[in-house]
């Protein structure tokens, strides 16, 4: 059954921020200038729960020109970093008021079960929180200059570096949002926000909320659109300085083309194919538990998902029929039902493609463990599912499938696991499940990957950096690092003598 949508903002699912919306340029909510739309889908039942506009080339310059305009009007970077620091824990308190109607909204759009999405909301109010404190803190330094004729005063700036393009993935969008959000704000600059056509609606409600904190008008602007229109325009847009984008390996690499016309800075949050590697002395109760959690949250839809398991072969079976075990008492079912511990796949094509790879490692060689199966036929999931020992070139093993999909194999040696961990083009994240302490460092050292969790999995913090080694991204997002990309250094030097050599 489909969901009745009424062209007010809202739909019968009651939740405010669904139903039909419009994109958001200068604090105006406004149609494509095309006026056509695109449908938006609850993964949870495949029903149509709203549209939003389909926005293209022009939109994109219509959203870019009152970026621009604020941004060379200074209505914002010329704002004191208190003032800054102030609206965004505005910005940040507002959305924990509403946190519970970003959480059903984040659920509905994207099938993730609620307690998810509520700890997405709240994170994002921390990282909110965490930038606002950086805007007070946007040091230079001050230099004596050698030279011995003159006297100089001589310091730097740290200012913004101008429009910012900020283009979001479907697989936590809120999250995503923000992080790119809020250090571009701190540091001054105006954006334009390009969510996933399949998840816009957190954005919107999300940049409205950071407009009523007090950020003026046409600072935020977010245009709904498909990638190969709205996106592409953005990232080839010759009044965008920076792009920071999330999303796939292959996007990311058109996004770098697209990029070279005005030599665009570029930051680059990417896919993964992240290692598990688990040890005959771990403990093998908690690292059978991480490893699960690793791969079955959010069906698998995590950019560090813990997608390839390799295991010590004296404890292969043990942990591998322990993982099954959890993976077959796991509840599938809505995001919006309390109970449910594995919610959809984000869209019946991602579904098709889950579905099409694990045939293909099935083919491939691979032994089907448990699962394998859509569920259901409305809605859009997938039992989780582990293919044991596929033939390694198999494409379960080389490609991100961004589904409840682990493969397993077992390992005797620890520089076997460890060329196997590091043979792949991507270098998201990496978990080492150990109770040797010597072992566990050692190995954090070799393995190639941006993260390494020793004995957990997805810890995080605002404070430390995020990002990839290899084709998992270029750049970091969280932590000092994160706000360097939204930021330029300008070197200032003034005559404080007459310098002979330059005013003869
Ligand atoms: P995607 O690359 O298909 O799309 C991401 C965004 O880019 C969307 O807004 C899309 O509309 C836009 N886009 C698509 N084509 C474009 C183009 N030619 N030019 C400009 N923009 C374009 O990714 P997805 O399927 O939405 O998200 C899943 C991917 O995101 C996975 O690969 C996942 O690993 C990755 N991801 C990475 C991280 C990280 O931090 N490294 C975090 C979350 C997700």
């Amino acid at each position: 059954m489909t969901t009745a949508v009424t062209h007010e903002g809202t739909d019968t699912t009651g939740i405010p921020g669904s139903g039909d919306q419009l994109m958001l340029i200068d604090e105006e909510r406004v149609p494509a200038l095309s006026g056509r739309t695109i449908d938006v889908f609850n993964p949870s039942t495949g029903d149509l729960i709203g549209t939003t506009p389909d926005g293209e080339s022009a939109d994109v310059d219509r959203a870019v020109a009152v970026a621009a305009r604020t941004f060379d009007e200074r209505v914002w970077q010329g704002l004191s970093g208190a003032a800054r620091q102030k609206i965004l824990w505005r910005a940040a308190e507002l959305i924990e008021e509403h946190a519970t109607e970003l959480a059903a909204l984040e659920s509905l759009n994207n099938g993730m079960v609620i307690p998810m999405a509520n700890v997405l909301i709240a994170t994002a109010a921390e990282t909110i929180r965490y930038y606002a404190g950086w805007a007070t803190k946007l040091y230079g330094v001050t230099s004596e200059i050698s030279s011995p004729e003159a006297q100089f005063h001589s310091y730097t700036l740290r200012e913004p570096v101008g429009v910012c393009a900020l283009i979001i993935p479907w697989n936590a969008p809120s999250t995503l949002t923000v992080q790119k959000l809020a250090p571009a704000l701190a540091a001054g600059c105006s954006v334009v926000v390009k969510p996933s056509e399949e998840t816009p609606f957190t954005a919107l409600r999300l940049a409205e909320l950071f407009e009523e904190a007090g950020v003026p008008r046409g600072v935020i602007n977010v245009v709904t659109g498909y990638g190969e229109s709205a996106g592409a325009a953005l990232a080839a847009h010759d009044k965008v300085a920076k792009i920071a984008f999330t999303g796939s390996t292959e996007v990311g690499k058109l996004i770098v083309q697209a990029a070279t016309g005005n030599l665009k800075k570029v930051t680059l949050e990417l896919g993964g194919k992240s290692p598990v590697i688990v040890f005959d002395d771990a403990d093998l109760e908690a690292a059978i538990a991480g490893a699960a959690n690793a791969i079955f949250m959010h069906s698998g839809q995590i950019c560090a998902a813990g997608s390839r398991l390799y295991v010590q072969r004296s404890v292969f079976d043990k942990v591998v029929t322990g993982i099954a075990e959890i993976a077959q008492g796991l509840k599938i079912g809505p995001g919006s039902d309390p109970t449910t511990q594995i919610g959809p796949i984000v869209s019946e094509k991602q579904l098709d493609r889950v579905l099409s790879l694990i045939a293909s490692g099935i083919e491939e060689g691979a032994e089907l463990i448990t699962g394998g199966e859509r569920v259901g036929d409305q809605g859009y999931y997938v039992q989780p599912t582990i293919l044991a020992d596929p033939n390694p070139g198999a494409r379960v093993i080389k490609e991100e499938i961004f589904g409840p999909v682990l493969t397993a194999i077992p390992f005797d040696d620890i520089d076997d696991v460890v060329a196997m961990a590091n043979d792949t083009t991507y270098g998201l994240g990496a978990a080492i499940w150990t109770k040797d302490i010597n072992k566990s460092h050692l190995l954090a050292k070799r393995i190639q990957a941006g993260f390494v969790w020793l004995n957990c999995h997805y810890v995080l913090d605002n404070s430390l950096p995020a990002g990839g080694y290899k084709q998992s991204g270029w750049g970091r997002e969280l932590g000092a690092e994160g706000l360097d990309p939204y930021l330029q250094t300008k070197s200032v030097f003034a005559a404080l003598t007459r310098a002979p050599f330059l005013n003869s």
